[in-house]
């Protein structure tokens, strides 16, 4: 169903029935336009209420629909709202749960607006980059008074319908209504009806005046407050120039502005690149081989194993979302730090003020300590964290096999090993998975759940729900050394090496491709991280590849000792106390005593050759990991990046970036430094799918 239609006792109520959230798809558009017609058409009708049916009023578009041509099929919002704002009766938006976007802006084209307290009201529209396109930046101005719309329309975050209703002078809403809310906006719509019988007009909130004192200060003000906040993104500032219209411009003059801001905002990458983020987060959840509704396993109760740096982040996670964790180390001392690292972490959040006493008390009471793997048997789900040697890995899952429970899920956060040879560790390899969490564990918003030969679709499923209740974006990779993120971050990382072989600074680099908006370069990156961790990964593949090549700077500066921020000294030098990186004169000397002794020749190399070479090397490997099927889609490896590795939001992931500069031009770069006898030319060798794309004028997304 879309919308319902039912008249009683003289009003006609439209019911919005799309579900989850209402959301206006065409057939839902068509049947209340079919409904507001009938209502016209039938005398006995004096009012028309819309409502929406379940849990919310309406989310606004259909995000189904999203560029699709029934997105484009009239009634269109903009016709829905003439409709609703020319009828002849007075209609009133009956509004609880959540009234957002396209949803908001067809209640501001109705007569009344009557709500339930605890209703989420807002314009999100400009987390995609764009802004309300069907008058909502011109009327709601009209109702809430310039300074609240232009915060809510910026801001994008919902604000509760009672808080907007107590703001004095408003004409959002008419009424609230505490009680039953069908009931209560009955009565009020008899009583708007008994009125307008005797000739009193409707109005529309169109015809209210909208002003600010000193608009031209304000809005300057307002100017420079969204383009420090959102540096990289237009459509702030473009919601505030649409603000600005609803006061300096008539009611059809600042609809035709805001439409021409809305459709230019709409081709912008910016946009682009928010709202294939937005779709990206939600379809990573979808595995193309497990069903949507496979049933899933239960989990109530967790176990960690190891309580050392990723343990602890790990089992704050659950208890944060209120799940007991029992915690496991091999020794005292191991378990009462981890505990206090813990304890300490709460501590903290309680004297900031973001935790209050009694909710730290009910997590840490949710978690209890362990020497015996006995206490293990009731945990529904179990994830390893201990030290990164597969010996150690395997006595773990040996002695998890004994005691878990059947059915127990067994998950490995480990970075760098092979989750088929821990799952074959124990007899159920079918429960076996990895949960790849990153650093620090109950910040960092990425999962990577990494599919093992043998791991159970039903396992999938349960985990990457479980993601969901602990507020990671969990996206699958399949097996393979370094998954998705690291995988490809190697690669980043041994051109940033090659560029240093070849005359850049550590931080010209970072400079850089910070500019280019990525949180942190890759030397900032790695002293924070520490160097150590990828001295042992090369001193391993070292074994296993003889020929595989790198700039041998890294291992020069851990010889050195500068392992990164822990030690106070790594690409750069830090002073005791402060976490800023500043230029170290030893390191670069030391590049350049390595420069010499490879006979390299020192060259100038400019931003836009380092940022290509680091960008498209992470496109390259990204290339390789699709169509190995160990990412299922292009949209997955951009999530990675985006929330794993500070990739910059507005340029929407690297296989985004790589279509949005013609992947044409990204393969004929790549030959091109193929051709730099300094550069490494096997490594510029386009990716097989690339080339496929680049020959049939494909795209990754
Ligand atoms: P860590 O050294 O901080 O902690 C490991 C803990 O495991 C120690 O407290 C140790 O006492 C305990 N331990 C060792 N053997 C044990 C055993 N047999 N039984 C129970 N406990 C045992 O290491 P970490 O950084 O937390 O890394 C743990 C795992 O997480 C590794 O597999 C690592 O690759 C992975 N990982 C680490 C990061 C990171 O940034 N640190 C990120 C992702 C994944």
């Amino acid at each position: 169903m879309s919308a319902s239609y039912e008249s009683r006792d003289g009003i006609a109520v439209i019911t919005l029935d799309n579900p989850p959230v209402n959301g206006l798809g065409h057939a839902t558009r068509l049947a209340v336009a079919a409904g507001i017609d009938r209502a016209q058409a039938d005398p006995s009708v004096t009012a028309v209420l819309l409502v929406g049916a379940g849990k919310v009023f309406c989310g606004g578009a259909d995000i189904r629909e999203f560029g699709t041509p029934a997105s484009l099929a009239e009634p269109q919002l903009g016709t829905l709202m003439r409709l609703v704002e020319g009828s002849a009766k007075p209609v009133v938006a009956v509004i609880h749960g959540v009234c957002m976007g396209g949803g908001l802006e067809l209640a501001l084209g109705c007569t009344y607006r009557v709500a339930a307290p605890g209703a989420g009201i807002a314009f999100p529209e400009v987390k995609l980059g764009l802004l309300p396109g069907a008058g909502g930046t011109q009327r709601l101005p009209r109702v809430l008074g310039v300074e609240t719309a232009l915060q809510m329309i910026v801001g994008g975050e919902p604000v509760k319908s009672e808080v907007l209703a107590a703001l004095p002078g408003q004409r959002l809403f008419d009424r609230i209504i505490a009680g039953d809310l069908l009931t209560g906006a009955r009565d009020f719509a008899a009583q708007v009806a008994a009125t307008h019988a005797t000739g009193v007009p409707l109005p529309r909130v169109r015809d209210l005046s909208v002003a600010h004192p000193g608009p031209d200060d304000y809005f300057q003000r307002a100017r420079s407050v969204a383009s420090a906040v959102a540096r990289h993104f237009p459509a702030p500032l473009r919601c505030v120039d649409a603000v600005e219209a609803s006061v300096h411009r008539s009611f059809e003059d600042g609809l035709a502005y805001e439409r021409e801001l809305f459709v230019s905002l709409m081709s912008t990458p910016e946009s682009r690149a928010l709202r294939h983020a937005f779709f990206g987060e939600r379809a990573a959840g979808k595995i193309p081989d497990v069903p949507a509704d496979t049933p899933l396993r239960t989990i109530a109760r967790v176990a960690v194993v190891g309580a050392g740096t990723m343990g602890t982040g790990i089992s704050m996670n659950f208890l944060n979302a209120g799940l007991p964790v029992v915690l496991l180390e091999t020794t005292q001392v191991a378990l009462d730090r981890g505990l206090a690292t813990i304890a300490r972490h709460y501590e903290g959040q309680v004297t900031k003020g973001k935790l209050t006493p009694e909710r730290s008390a009910q997590r840490m009471a949710l978690l209890t300590a362990t020497l015996s793997y006995h206490d293990l048997g009731e945990a529904d789900l179990v994830i390893e964290a201990v030290y990164e040697e597969l010996g150690v890995k395997e006595t773990v899952f040996r002695s998890l096999d004994l005691v878990a429970k059947p059915g127990a899920i067994l998950a490995t956060n480990t970075s760098t090993l092979n989750v088929d040879t821990i799952a074959s560790y124990t007899k159920r390899p079918s429960d076996v998975v990895g949960l790849h969490f990153f650093s620090p564990a109950h910040v960092m918003k990425l999962l990577e759940v990494v599919r093992g030969e043998a791991t159970a679709k039903d396992v999938l499923a349960t985990v990457m729900a479980m993601a969901k209740v602990i507020r990671k974006l969990a996206v699958v990779s399949g097996v393979c050394d370094g998954f998705i993120g690291n995988r490809m971050i190697e690669q980043y990382v041994r051109q940033a090496g090659y560029l240093l072989d070849e005359g850049c600074t550590p931080s010209q680099v970072d400079r850089a491709i910070e500019a280019f908006g990525f949180a942190m370069g890759p030397f900032r990156m790695y002293d924070l991280a520490g160097n150590d961790i990828g001295w042992a990964i090369r001193k391993r593949r070292a074994v296993e590849h003889p020929d595989f090549r790198y700039s041998g700077t890294a291992d020069l500066l851990c010889e050195r000792g500068r392992f990164g921020q822990k030690t106070g000294a790594g690409w750069y030098d830090y002073r005791p106390g402060t976490r800023d990186a500043v230029p170290s004169p030893e390191v670069e000397a030391m590049i350049t005593d390595h420069r010499a002794s490879i006979g390299r020749p020192a060259r100038d190399i400019d931003d836009v050759e380092i940022v290509e070479r680091l960008v498209y090397s992470l496109v390259n490997e990204a290339a390789r990991i699709l169509e190995e099927g160990i990412a299922s889609k292009a949209s997955d490896i951009d999530m990675v990046y985006l929330t794993g590795y500070g990739f910059p939001r507005h340029r929407g992931g690297p296989l985004l970036y790589a279509d949005s500069q013609g992947l044409e031009n990204v393969a004929r770069t790549m030959r091109q430094f193929a051709r730099n006898p300094h550069d490494d030319a096997a490594f510029w060798e386009p990716a097989p799918l690339l080339a496929r794309l680049v020959a049939d004028g494909g795209s990754f997304t």
